[in-house]
């Protein structure tokens, strides 16, 4: 029968909060940490801690400001009674916890007609000059949310179901192969970056599942994406959890520094985490979090400063990759008394750091020189300074070389090199994924009904052109704007047109797209050389 009411209580406090915790309007923890809240009008609520706090502080206070703490009834110098026996318990405890109760007996001379007297000729002053406020003449409700004091719904957290178990089975769990298809459609090329990524993750997931009855405990499968500026490290993170339907957080290492110190903490990523599952403790658990330029916390070489964004900032990470209780600040990116603080186990969160690690091929062609040109085998000293596509042959001790501390790359077990972007590639990343640039262009083309072609030399140069800006596949888009601006702009001025080729001659300046007519060509044929 009680845990029938109890339900139902819980159900009324799920349907009034949206499932939300309440906040305490004063420490600001959350109803799981603090317990159970006292309702105050205008939405405020106490913790038993703070009220605790408020009423053994109200001595004081009285001591301190006599007459602070005074508050007279509305007419209740006319008729004197102890308060207490004219207030409920509940609104005791509301003045106990706004401020002191009145204890200021009446006047020295004992005279009540002087004292309100007094109090009407001071017009709201008492004997020290102070205002006498009486809380009870003020309707709290009025205020709505207390002027802004409303915890803010980006500051709440969602309650848990109060069971750790996930609330999903190996059947909701695509295998391998299927993440990969499913990444295929989105990301070109990288098929080793994608099977490795996709093999990680079902077994997170697995793990996860596993109980470790047996005493085999399987280990975090944290990985560590190592590929050059716009090679898609970012873009395979954010098209993995879209498919996975988990939240993503995506942080930058570079913003990170030593707790104490001007940047942000640790923690501000699993706010970001946190944020992106709607506040939801258990969803953000299961989430992905992707901290990129990973490479620039590397251990500084040659440096007598105390070092706050680098090799400190990697010792902090250890036991959040591992998986650790850590508090976290909600809605917000610090930690501070306004904030209300959350507490996520990131045992289960998948975290996936990305770097670019400008030198690190100097320091695996090194280490490949060096051991050709030792022992019988004994290669040609300069064996690799040809190669292109060294990344793919990376180990631990070359990381470390490069200034990551053993702890941590021991906590990211996965390396995963991305493959360098050639001509080809770029080509293939403009034409092929599902929702590749150019297929955008056509679409908003579609629209006013004339068909896009671009030719195969018109391909080359937009891929020749974003290798020279050595930004990678993120050059693409920006080249393509500048060309199809004035096709986007002239094109819906003429309703007579029905198709425009994008050639190798606009591109380079040397000429103009081809421009046909509606009835002048075939839809989905390549326009004919003599058009030219
Ligand atoms: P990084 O994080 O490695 O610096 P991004 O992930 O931001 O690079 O990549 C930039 C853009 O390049 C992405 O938004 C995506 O559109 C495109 N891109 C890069 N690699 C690929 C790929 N293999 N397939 C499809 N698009 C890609």
């Amino acid at each position: 029968m009680s845990d029938e009411k109890n339900t139902n209580d819980t159900e009324k406090g799920n349907a009034r909060d949206g499932g939300y915790e309440e906040v305490c309007s004063i420490c600001r923890r959350p109803e799981s940490k603090a317990g159970r809240m006292l309702h105050l009008p205008a939405n405020l609520c106490v913790c038993n801690d703070c009220l605790q706090k408020a009423i053994n502080a109200a001595p004081m206070i009285q001591q301190m400001m006599p007459g602070m703490t005074e508050w007279p009834m509305q007419g209740e110098e006319a008729e004197p009674e102890p308060k207490e026996e004219k207030t409920s318990v509940a609104e005791t405890e509301i003045l106990e916890a706004g401020s002191a109760e009145n204890t200021e007996e009446t006047a020295a001379d004992g005279s009540e007609e002087e004292e309100t007297e007094e109090s009407g000729k001071d017009a709201g002053q008492n004997m020290q000059g102070f205002p006498r406020i009486d809380f009870r003449m003020i309707d709290l409700s009025q205020f709505g949310s207390w002027g802004g004091m409303e915890i803010p719904q980006r500051q709440k957290v969602k309650k848990k179901k109060g069971k750790s178990t996930p609330d999903f089975t190996m059947k909701d769990v695509s295998a391998p192969h299927k993440i990969k298809a499913m990444l295929d459609e989105y990301v070109v090329g990288q098929e080793q970056a994608k099977k490795t990524i996709s093999v990680a993750v079902y077994n997170h997931y697995k793990r996860i599942l596993a109980d470790d009855k047996d005493g085999v405990e399987i280990e975090k499968s944290n990985m560590l994406l190592i590929g050059p500026t716009g090679s898609g490290k970012t873009y395979l993170v954010k098209t993995l959890a879209k498919l996975l339907d988990v939240p993503l957080a995506i942080a930058d290492a570079t913003s990170l520094t030593e707790a104490g110190y001007i940047g942000d903490d640790i923690e501000s990523v699993l706010s970001k985490l946190l944020a992106a599952a709607d506040n939801d403790v258990e969803k953000a658990e299961h989430g992905i979090v992707f901290i990129d330029e990973i490479d620039k916390i590397a251990k500084k070489r040659n440096s007598n400063t105390r070092d706050v964004s680098g090799e400190s900032v990697q010792q902090e990470l250890l036991k959040m990759l591992e998986g650790s209780q850590v508090e976290v600040p909600v809605g917000a990116g610090s930690k501070n008394g306004m904030v209300p603080m959350a507490t996520v186990d990131t045992r289960n969160i998948l975290f996936i750091c990305g770097g670019a690690f400008p030198d690190l091929n100097e320091v695996i062609r090194e280490r490949l020189n060096q051991r050709s040109s030792i022992g019988f085998q004994a290669d040609l000293k300069d064996r690799y300074d040809e190669e292109k596509d060294l990344l793919s042959q990376v180990q631990v001790e070359d990381l470390r070389k490069f200034g990551m501390i053993p702890e941590f790359l021991g906590r990211l077990p996965i390396l995963v090199a991305l493959k360098p972007l050639t001509k080809e590639f770029l080509i293939r990343i403009l034409k092929e994924p599902r929702n590749a640039i150019l297929k955008q262009y056509q679409k908003l083309l579609a629209m006013d009904e004339v068909e896009l072609v671009f030719d195969d030399g018109a391909l080359e140069v937009i891929a020749e052109k974003a290798m020279e800006k050595d930004t990678g596949a993120r050059a693409l888009r920006a080249i393509l704007e500048e060309y199809m601006l004035d096709i986007m702009y002239e094109i819906p001025k003429d309703s007579n047109i029905g198709r425009v080729t994008i050639t190798r001659e606009y591109l380079k300046n040397t000429g103009g797209p081809i421009i046909e007519l509606r009835g002048q060509f075939v839809p989905g044929q390549v326009p004919l050389l003599e058009t030219r």
